[in-house]
């Protein structure tokens, strides 16, 4: 590694201002799991066979190269390449190409047949970096790039891709405090069908972060799932909501619902189910005014452990929606399988019911109808739209053609006077 950190900052030393140097990184996909299932044995022929495959690789006539301290392995599964005087990126993305195809139908060597890929990741100087350190680094940070995409694959380092990480980054700092006075819910209403009048409002988290400014819940929920740190994110907003549900009853009446979002993530173990049902004693609250929304988009929610879990809620008295319905994972057997009372029907699909998408909808809140579940649409804008799913029989409504998600106050200022 230190004879290859050298030979990139020598090349970098006699470069002239025309000069450019890329830095290839590449990262063997599911090599763990050829060491842990055929053991480290294996493992070796495998990264011995792929030195010795890159090497013939990159030392194709067409690409002028260095002499051997160019190609360098640099940890364990991680290997990299210096091209330079290459006229144009066409050559990287040539070879790139040509090192992915080393995996074209798995990785067949003399130890056998792997399910092996690479990930590559690719920094140019001197754009990307000035020096060997920063060079990998962004190559570095360009092949994860490339492994969160679906790996088998090559990404260029980009300062865009590198800011939305430090963003993240920092975002999952500010998560860590825990320190919630920052988060705020809004409640956005929710129509009936029939009357017209507010039926419910679905709780919505808001964060006015005074270090990143507005920072939208499409943009940190994922985050907080994906880091683990979604369990007292969620408790927090289960709590604040039932402090809140005196007033919002005020509104709704009796028969009114407040819908609370949870992660799908927490379905997959009883402590999350738990926790809610003991914040409920101490705040002295009924179930039976609650819906959990679950969001159907991430894979846990298939298991068998999960089904067990949403049995419990619904057996607690929660009524529990399925969120986002249509742009998930959730197949119409599971539908039938699922205890679920109600399915919010996703704003890409009411975006795409005018142009063609409306008897997919009808035919959709028709099944929807025939098993009992009750079908509120989720981002409705139009008159037009909220006519059409009238007509076809929702029994909800919810979106901007309604309203915005509110604060609380402003909630309460416009509908005090209007309903019950
Ligand atoms: P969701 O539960 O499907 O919430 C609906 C989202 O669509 C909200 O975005 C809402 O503001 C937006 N929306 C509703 N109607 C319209 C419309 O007519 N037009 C447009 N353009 N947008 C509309 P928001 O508040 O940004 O929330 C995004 C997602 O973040 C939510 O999707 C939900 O999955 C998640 N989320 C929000 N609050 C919480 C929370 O307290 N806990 C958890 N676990 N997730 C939450
Ligand atoms: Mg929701
Ligand atoms: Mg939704």
């Amino acid at each position: 590694r230190r004879m290859f950190n050298e030979s990139v900052d020598g090349l970098i030393r006699r470069a002239d201002k025309y000069s450019r140097i890329a830095l290839i990184y590449i990262d063997l996909d599911h090599f763990k799991f050829v060491n842990d299932n055929y053991g480290h044995k294996v493992g070796d022929v495998l990264l011995q066979e792929f030195a010795q495959r890159l090497t013939n690789v990159v030392r194709l006539k067409d690409i002028v190269m260095g002499d051997d301290r160019d190609l360098a392995r640099l940890a364990g599964d991680e290997f990299a390449v210096i091209v330079h005087d290459f006229p144009d990126d066409m050559v990287l993305n040539k070879m790139a190409d040509r090192i992915l195809a080393i995996f074209s139908a798995g990785f067949n060597c003399s130890a056998g047949h792997f399910p092996v890929t690479a990930s590559i990741g690719i920094a140019v100087y001197p754009k990307d970096g000035d020096n060997s350190t920063d060079l990998i680094v962004n190559a570095d940070a360009a092949m994860y790039q490339a492994k969160d995409a679906g790996k088998n694959q090559y990404a260029y380092y980009s300062q865009k891709l590198a800011l939305k990480a430090r963003r993240e980054q920092q975002i999952e700092t500010e998560l860590k405090k825990k320190d919630f006075s920052e988060f705020v819910l809004y409640y956005m209403p929710l129509i009936d069908a029939k009357s017209g009048n507010i039926m419910g409002v679905e709780a919505l988290l808001r964060w006015f972060s005074s270090e990143l400014g507005v920072v939208s819940p499409a943009e940190f929920i994922p985050i907080a799932e994906s880091r683990g740190l979604f369990e007292d994110l969620d408790l927090w907003v289960f709590n604040r909501a039932l402090d809140d549900l005196d007033s919002l009853q005020g509104i709704l009446g009796e028969s009114g619902k407040l819908s609370i979002n949870i992660s799908s993530a927490q379905l997959g173990s009883n402590v999350f189910f738990l926790n809610l049902m003991s914040a409920l004693q101490k705040k002295g609250c009924l179930s039976q005014y609650l819906e959990l929304e679950i969001t159907e988009t991430f894979e846990a929610i298939m298991s068998s452990q999960v089904e067990a879990n949403l049995n419990l809620f619904k057996q607690a008295g929660f009524s529990l929606a399925l969120d986002d319905f249509g742009a998930g994972h959730t197949s119409l057997i599971q539908l039938m399988d699922y205890p679920i009372d109600v399915i919010k029907i996703d704003k890409s699909l009411i975006d795409r019911m005018m142009g063609g998408g409306l008897n997919l909808v009808i035919a959709l809140i028709h099944f929807c109808k025939r098993q009992d579940i009750f079908v509120t649409a989720e981002g409705v804008e139009t008159a037009e739209q909220a006519e059409a799913l009238r007509e076809a029989g929702v029994d909800a409504l919810q979106g901007y053609y309604y309203d915005q998600p509110l604060a609380l106050d402003k909630l309460l200022e416009k509908y005090s006077n209007t309903n019950n």
